[in-house]
């Protein structure tokens, strides 16, 4: 009887010190929205249409080995966040690329 008891206040205890470490361990779309939401507060983002508003100058920045990220960080900071405009970032980079071999 006092066996069992014990047994069940060593398993309240256990699943106390699991409860903040199983918190801890986020599901990835919360992670996801956390950052979001990091993101969002920074007063210095720039949203995807100004990315895209000087993508073109940070391609050719990039392209002529010039150090794209140190002359327009905003632009490179909205790249390593934003999938979306890091491969229209590519893309460019690309076609730009093949424009120059071509001359
Ligand atoms: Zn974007």
């Amino acid at each position: 009887m006092s066996g069992a008891h014990m047994l069940q206040r060593l398993w309240s205890k256990i699943r106390g010190v699991k409860g903040p470490t199983r918190m801890q361990a986020m599901p990835p779309e919360q992670l996801a929205q956390m950052m979001r939401m990091v993101a969002t507060t920074r007063p210095d983002e720039i949203g995807c249409e100004e990315c895209y508003e000087q993508l073109d100058r940070f391609a050719e920045l990039a392209l002529a080995g010039r150090n794209a990220a140190e002359a327009m960080p905003l632009v490179q900071d909205h790249l390593e966040r934003c999938g979306d405009c890091r491969e229209e970032f590519e893309a460019l980079l690309a076609a730009l690329r093949a424009e120059t071999e071509m001359r």
